[in-house]
């Protein structure tokens, strides 16, 4: 598989644009960058089976969001409120700021 250089960032709104969850949309909740894998909410929920234990008597179901490719996310620009293309543009103060290429908005997510 191809490298290639990632934009997305933890807090972004993004979609997911194949798999079972296609079409989809959540926030990352955590990303790998290494890996190129990132955990998004409510996306690709697998379901766990835990034994009864000491601490958890009855044992049961655990839903948990697995992580994805970040190759099968994209990002949702927050104005445009679709996916769109990531650029980058270098603010004033020297900050680079990623941006949608449709409306040229900051996609940065608010802290
Ligand atoms: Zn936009």
């Amino acid at each position: 598989m191809q490298k290639q250089k990632c934009h997305l960032k933890l807090n972004d709104q993004v979609e997911v644009i194949t798999g079972k969850d296609k079409g989809r949309v959540g926030k990352i909740i955590k990303i790998d960058r290494t890996r190129s894998r990132a955990v998004v909410e409510k996306i690709n929920i697998v379901k766990r089976h835990t034994k009864p234990s000491a601490l958890n008597q009855q044992g049961g179901i655990i839903e948990k969001e697995a992580s994805v490719d970040l190759s099968n996310l994209m990002l949702i620009c927050p104005k445009c409120s679709k996916t769109v293309r990531v650029g980058n543009k270098t603010l004033e103060d020297g900050t680079t700021v990623r941006v949608c290429k449709k409306c040229d908005e900051s996609v940065e997510a608010k802290a």
